[in-house]
């Protein structure tokens, strides 16, 4: 069976098409400029890329033009939509309602418009693309697949903020976690990758990309994440701050005349390596380039991100009473071999001393800590569509 993997944003939406027998991905792609303009993205598997600028008004446009672009007699890789089995959706927020990945009945799909409180600029986008769909295709079985499922096993005392309890109880004000598809599917390939038991196994998952998070996972299940209410918590990432005292909200709007709306603007899209390097990039690349010429922004930028990344890697090994597996993943785990290293210099406690030559491999699956180290270190490329294809199948199969 073919799945349709789609994560759609406000103005973007990416896809792949997954046959979920060999796990070969048939073509993908994205659409951009969606209600601007409009440009298709499209490349099937081994051929060229393909770009098409088109007027897409709006998503249920973008995705026919995705529908027809797989159909299409030269480069396409279906007869006709009857090959697609299913559609797998991204939904970013959940909320308390899913733990788990669901079959898009018109009862779930209000379910998440109830979440789109919490993720005010994901998932009305999500359900934009979840509506088109289900017009073009309404016979086709669609599924959600939540960005914060993976986390809703937290115990209370890692998801209850120390704030007055009925804000929990009124609003669900509480830690929610981010990138759950990504932090379930590594953490469950160090376990295949190190031939261990997945339900008896500590790992701590590095999913440092743009935005970053990282997650303790003890026998198979999430004991703590560090994105929360919102993916602003935690880490320093590209662009936002994460951790910060609260009261530089107050302080900062004061000195420099903000609103709440533009102390947020700054928090997220201001902050991070892109604001400590003053403004020079939030890419890791550019910044080791302008650190390699002297920029001592740039150098303090990326150590203040590699510190919060060892700080929390520390925090989790309490929470866990131990670590049997580090991993890293997404564009900078995966990529940033300086990033690896630089984290790893702060876990001699652990008893873990880095490869130097495996450090500097990239694209595989690869244990980059020495063979005496007394907690593995691994690469893994995380790989979202492949588990949203994967969640989408078995719950398609079980329905039959
Ligand atoms: P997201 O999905 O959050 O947008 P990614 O996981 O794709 O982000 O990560 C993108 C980031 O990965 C880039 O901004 C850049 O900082 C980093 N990155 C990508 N390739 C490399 C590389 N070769 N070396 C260092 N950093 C890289």
């Amino acid at each position: 069976m073919n799945i349709l993997v789609i994560n759609c944003g406000s103005s973007s939406l990416k896809f792949q098409l997954i046959n979920a027998g060999t796990e070969d991905v048939l073509a993908k792609g994205l659409c951009e400029r969606i209600g601007i303009d409009g440009r298709l993205v499209y490349q099937p598997a081994g051929g060229e890329k393909e770009v098409t600028e088109a007027a897409m008004p709006g998503h249920k446009e973008a995705i026919q033009m995705v529908l027809d672009a797989l159909k299409n007699p030269n480069t396409g890789v279906i007869k006709s939509l009857d090959e697609v089995g299913a559609v797998g959706h991204r939904v970013v927020h959940g909320g308390e309602k899913f733990a788990s990945s669901v079959i898009l009945t018109d009862e779930v799909v209000k379910g998440i418009e109830e979440c789109s409180e919490l993720a005010p600029l994901h998932n009305p986008a999500n359900l934009i693309g979840i509506t088109a769909c289900k017009e073009l295709m309404p016979s086709t079985p669609m599924v959600g697949v939540f960005d914060t499922a993976f986390h809703q096993t937290m115990p209370e005392e890692a998801y209850l903020y120390g704030l007055p309890y009925e804000y929990y109880e009124k609003y669900k004000v509480r830690r929610y976690g981010f990138h759950g598809t990504s932090h379930s599917y590594v953490s469950k390939r160090v376990a295949a990758f190190l031939g261990k038991d997945y339900e008896n196994l500590k790992t701590i998952v590095c999913h440092l990309g743009n935005g970053s998070s990282l997650s303790a996972v003890k026998n198979g299940k999430c004991m703590d994440t560090s994105m929360g209410l919102t993916p602003l918590e935690g880490l320093v990432m590209g662009t936002r701050s994460g951790d910060i005292d609260p009261a530089i909200m107050e302080f900062i709007a004061k000195k420099e005349n903000l609103d709440i709306a533009g102390v947020m603007n700054v928090l997220n899209k201001k902050s991070g390596v892109f604001g400590l390097s003053k403004d020079l990039s939030s890419d890791f690349r550019d910044l080791e380039t302008a650190q390699e010429e002297g920029n001592t922004f740039a150098a303090n930028a990326r150590k203040v991100f590699v510190y919060r990344v060892a700080k929390y890697i520390g925090a989790y090994v309490a929470a866990m009473n131990g670590v049997d597996a580090i991993a890293f993943t997404a564009g900078v785990g995966e990529n940033d071999h300086l990033v690896r290293e630089e984290v790893c210099k702060y876990l001699g406690y652990l008893g873990i001393t880095l490869d130097p030559e495996a450090n500097k491999k990239r694209g595989q699956e690869i244990r980059i800590s020495t063979p005496d180290s007394k907690v593995a270190v691994l690469i893994i490329p995380t790989n979202e569509e492949l588990a949203i294809a994967r969640e989408t199948m078995a719950l398609v199969q079980k329905e039959k």
